[in-house]
């Protein structure tokens, strides 16, 4: 069994949908579980339908409901033209999902108060719709496909918006509806990001959350590999958005690929490589815009070469100095600050300690931030510097790679924090942010081309 995940954009349209169904008939032998994502766009635009709930926006809200019904019925009307039929069905479903998602967010909007539950409920509605559309497309095409509602699998804690699974219990579900479901029919066909609470109610795993849901169920049925599809060819060597010439990382370990996903690379869903790791599934990432491409292959580290893979980074960050004069000692000092950033959920993309000093790197604009330092000022001085970027390079063992410090002073002029992370999985630098651009691309020249 494999499984196989195709995100937003790789089914954004007819022509999109046209080339998962070839894909996945390609691999039909190996008897797949497929997981889609919402239609590219579409949670934002749930996202924005609740929060214009919320604020009572009712003309606004209906506007947009209006844009999620003419979106999914042009879809499906273009998808099922050549059966009657089963669009009348399609029709149907698509319906009764849209009516219910209306009516529960004309409630919200009476109320005029959005609760992380009723968000969840609404914004679950993109993976719903999709997956029942491309239910329809699969057995039109000559497929047979059997959709499961993934709530009834994916069991998670009541964090509504970010939910945590209960691997355990969520393991069983998937292999007793798999198992129930899955005789008779080519594939299984569910959905990604959504899940549900021990008592019944809709969770959502993160946003891009789909691609662990992938890694839940590769690891529940013992997959024999989770294809994760995309629309680059692999994971690449620095984002191709932002610097040119990228590379493709053939082989990549685990542990590297979590290390970009922390270091702020938008390739796989940070917390996708755990359950995978536990069983050993190899995770690819395809191109479904080019599936003869081979794609990068995430496996255990000692499949994997040592060495630099990419340069990550994040923009909009804040260098955050803590500096207290009561020697309060490294734990205490640590602890103070940890407990009032992870009250307020502040992530902290790096964190630095000595006996009187605490350098934090978080991203700018989050909320509840002012409000911690504000707190932690009541008793240590803060000096927070803005319009700072951060910079990776992540790799097994990086410290065998010299020269990445020299190159990046060089090109950055000032470096405010380097740092080569405990498990020497990579090395990260604090520059200017009008300096990112030229950093990005110096370093990335300075490692995958100039030395090779
Ligand atoms: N549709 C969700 C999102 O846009 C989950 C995903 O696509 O992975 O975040
Ligand atoms: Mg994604």
């Amino acid at each position: 069994m494999i499984i196989m995940k195709f995100g937003g954009t790789s089914v954004q349209d007819e022509e999109a949908i046209g080339r998962v169904i070839s894909i996945v008939r390609s691999r039909l032998p190996e008897k797949p579980l497929v997981v889609v994502s919402a239609l590219a766009r579409v949670t934002r635009l749930l996202c924005a339908i609740a929060d214009e709930a919320g604020h009572q926006n009712e003309d606004k809200v209906r506007e947009l409901l209006s844009q999620l019904r003419e979106r999914h019925f042009s879809l499906a009307s273009n998808l099922l033209s050549a059966s009657p039929k089963l669009l009348e069905e399609c029709n149907r479903d698509i319906e009764a999902l849209i009516s219910g998602v209306e009516n529960f967010v004309g409630g919200v909007c009476l109320i005029g108060e959005l609760s992380p539950r009723s968000e969840a409920r609404i914004i679950s509605t993109g993976e719903l719709l999709s997956s029942t559309m491309i239910s329809y497309a699969f057995n039109a095409s000559g497929i047979t496909c059997h959709w499961i509602d993934a709530r009834k699998m994916v069991t998670t804690d009541d964090n509504y918006l970010n939910a945590r699974p209960d691997l355990q219990v969520t393991e069983a579900n998937v292999k007793r509806m798999v198992g129930l479901e899955s005789r008779g029919t080519d594939l299984i066909l569910t959905q990604g990001f959504v899940a549900s609470t021990q008592k019944g109610a809709t969770s959502v795993l993160g946003f891009e959350g789909s691609d662990y849901s992938a890694a839940i169920f590769g690891m529940a049925l013992n997959a024999e590999r989770v294809e994760i599809w995309t629309d680059v060819d692999g994971i690449r060597t620095a984002d191709p958005r932002v610097v040119q010439d990228t590379g493709k990382i053939d082989v990549i370990s685990y542990e590297e690929a979590a290390e970009m996903a922390a270091m702020g690379a938008r390739v796989l869903h940070p917390l996708t490589i755990e359950p995978a790791r536990k069983r050993n599934i190899p995770i690819k990432v395809l191109n479904s815009r080019n599936p003869s491409c081979e794609g990068s292959l995430v496996v255990s580290g000692d499949e994997a070469p040592d060495g630099p893979k990419s340069v990550t980074f994040r923009d909009g960050i804040l260098f955050i100095r803590l500096s207290s004069d009561k020697l309060e000692g490294v734990c205490r000092m640590l602890g103070k600050v940890f407990s009032t950033l992870s009250s307020r959920r502040i992530p902290v993309t790096l964190a630095k300690a000595t006996e009187s000093e605490v350098y934090l790197v978080v991203p700018e604009g989050w909320d509840g931030l002012e409000d911690a330092l504000e707190e932690i000022g009541s008793w240590a001085t803060v000096t927070v510097y803005r319009d700072k970027a951060f910079i990776a390079v992540v790799g097994r063992n990086i410290t065998s790679f010299a020269g990445l410090g020299d190159k990046v002073i060089g090109v950055a002029g000032k470096v405010y924090l380097a740092d080569v992370s405990a498990n020497l999985m990579s090395e990260s630098f604090v520059i200017d942010r009008d300096r990112l651009q030229v950093t990005l691309e110096a370093l990335h020249g300075f490692i995958f081309k100039e030395v090779k």
